[in-house]
């Protein structure tokens, strides 16, 4: 061992950590997320770097270490520059399901290498457990949202008590095989703790997957410490303490975005977990009035007339890579006068910050847009309210006693003077229950895809000139 190397190792762990952390803190604010994901990044570059001096670290690694290196950053530039905004979350339950399936592969070899070792081999069962499930429940989450699997909630009976059974004879292969040092046992842990991860995540719906990848990644993150912690009672000790930090960090973080994404949809981690949200639709509810189409040119003529003009943009407008389009619109409104401004829904789209990063992207700048608790209060002075390919989160039914979206924080557009809403027809949102709303006689339907349909708006007002 060089005597040099160590302190080396520690002093730019110590700095990687630093600028992961601040990293971490830049991406909390949409004008800096930028550069803390660049911020995070070069951390992350650092901190495997400086892996290859770790003293102890065989030379024979070298190699593999680095086609790994090279292999996971071509595939993830790749996929990250192809992706579509649309397909976002299951990119993410790909990467992160990648996150699980290593620090499963890393308890794997902690506890091949010291089973001897309890403290060793039970932290790195621990990570095991956690990574299995995780890599599993990810891999499910990306079927579903790739629409490869059925989006409902797969249910069947006596689901629940399985799943506990298949974890807790799972778990205890895994503790039998640590405490009789057999390896043998290892091989029936991990497959049962796979099946477990993949049982865990088919009863959950397609459309609250983006909570469980979330949840999934606090996870993931929490067993790659688990594994830092075995590497660091190991003979490559320095090597533990990275993914000791970092894996806190992504542990907490994640947790955090679980518990505020599930509370935007008043619902419960547990909910989302065991609820089998939208296996059910609901019956018995009879919405008075009609849905009342408008045309184009009315809207247009309605907009340009208006002093203020909220826009609400969702899931729809996202498909549709409407953006752009919106950003003309409103351009074009602003320079007659008219106040525009954009409502997000925590929750629009299908993870936390779509919208702000698809307006972001079309060069609607941040000063624009309002978070429900802000603009929730000004509607009732709103002209217009133009809801593209929104649907549950301007739903009013969140305010009726027995609705499944009953408690839901909504966008109150319905306060709004008028309310035009741009969608293909009649089809419903992820909850698939009805819209109070489009019923309302301030509401009128604008249909057709949520591009065309604001490209009409656009020419109609360039028509007005
Ligand atoms: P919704 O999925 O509720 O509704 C989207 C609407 O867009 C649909 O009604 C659809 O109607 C319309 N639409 C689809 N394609 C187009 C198109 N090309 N042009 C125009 N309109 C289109 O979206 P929201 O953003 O309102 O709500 C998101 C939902 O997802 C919420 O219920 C939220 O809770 C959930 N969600 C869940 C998360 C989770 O973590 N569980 C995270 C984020 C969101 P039509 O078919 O008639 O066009």
């Amino acid at each position: 061992m060089i005597a040099w190397q160590e302190p080396l190792v520690d002093a730019v762990y110590v700095v990687a950590v630093l600028v992961f952390i601040l990293g971490l803190r830049a991406m909390s604010s949409p004008a800096t997320a930028r550069r803390g994901i660049v911020q995070a990044g070069v951390a992350m570059l650092i901190a495997v770097a400086v892996t290859f001096v770790i003293p102890g670290l065989r030379y024979p690694n070298f190699p593999l270490i680095a086609l790994g290196v090279i292999l996971g950053s071509l595939a993830g530039w790749y996929w990250a520059r192809v992706v579509q905004m649309t397909a976002m979350p299951q990119m993410v339950a790909i990467f992160n399901g990648m996150g699980g399936g290593s620090a499963a592969a890393i308890g794997a070899v902690e506890m091949l290498g010291n089973l001897s070792n309890t403290s060793i081999s039970g932290l790195a069962l621990a990570g095991a457990v956690i990574g299995a499930t995780s890599i599993a429940g990810s891999m499910i989450a990306f079927l579903k949202l790739q629409g490869w699997l059925r989006s409902k909630p797969i249910v069947y009976p006596v689901q629940q008590p399985t799943n506990i059974a298949v974890l807790v004879v799972g778990v205890g292969f895994g503790v039998y095989a640590v405490w009789m040092t057999q390896t043998v046992w290892l091989l029936p842990f991990f497959v049962l703790m796979i099946l477990f991860g993949l049982l865990l995540a088919l009863p959950i719906g397609g459309a609250d997957m983006p909570v469980v990848i979330s949840l999934f990644n606090a996870l993931t993150g929490i067993a790659v410490a688990l594994d830092g912690f075995a590497l660091v009672s190991g003979p490559l000790g320095d090597a533990g303490y990275a993914m000791v930090i970092a894996g806190t960090l992504v542990g907490a973080a994640g947790s955090l975005l679980t518990l505020l994404m599930a509370k935007a949809m008043n619902r419960s981690v547990g909910n989302v977990l065991f609820g089998a949200f939208g296996a059910t639709e609901e019956t018995g509810t009879t919405i008075h009035g009609s849905m009342k189409p408008i045309e184009a040119e009315d809207v247009a003529a309605m907009l340009a007339y208006a002093n203020t003009v909220v826009v609400a943009p969702g899931y729809g407008m996202a498909v549709a890579q409407a953006q752009q389009k919106v950003k003309e619109l409103a351009d074009l409104l602003e320079a007659r006068g008219v106040t525009v401004k954009f409502a997000i829904h925590p929750v629009a789209g299908r993870m936390p910050g779509h919208m702000n990063v698809l307006l972001a992207e079309a060069g609607i700048s941040y000063d624009k847009l309002f978070d429900r608790d802000e603009i929730n209060p000004e509607f009732s002075n709103v002209d217009v309210v133009l809801v593209i390919g929104a649907n549950d989160v301007v739903n009013p039914a969140a305010h009726r006693a027995g609705s499944p979206l009953q408690g839901m924080p909504i966008l109150d557009v319905e306060n709004a003077h008028n309310v035009i809403v741009i969608k293909r027809g009649q089809g419903k949102g992820f909850a698939g229950i009805e819209n109070d709303l489009f019923y309302k006689d301030n509401c009128h339907m604008l249909y057709g895809d949520a591009q065309a349909a604001v490209g009409k708006l656009v020419t109609a007002l360039k028509k007005m000139d």
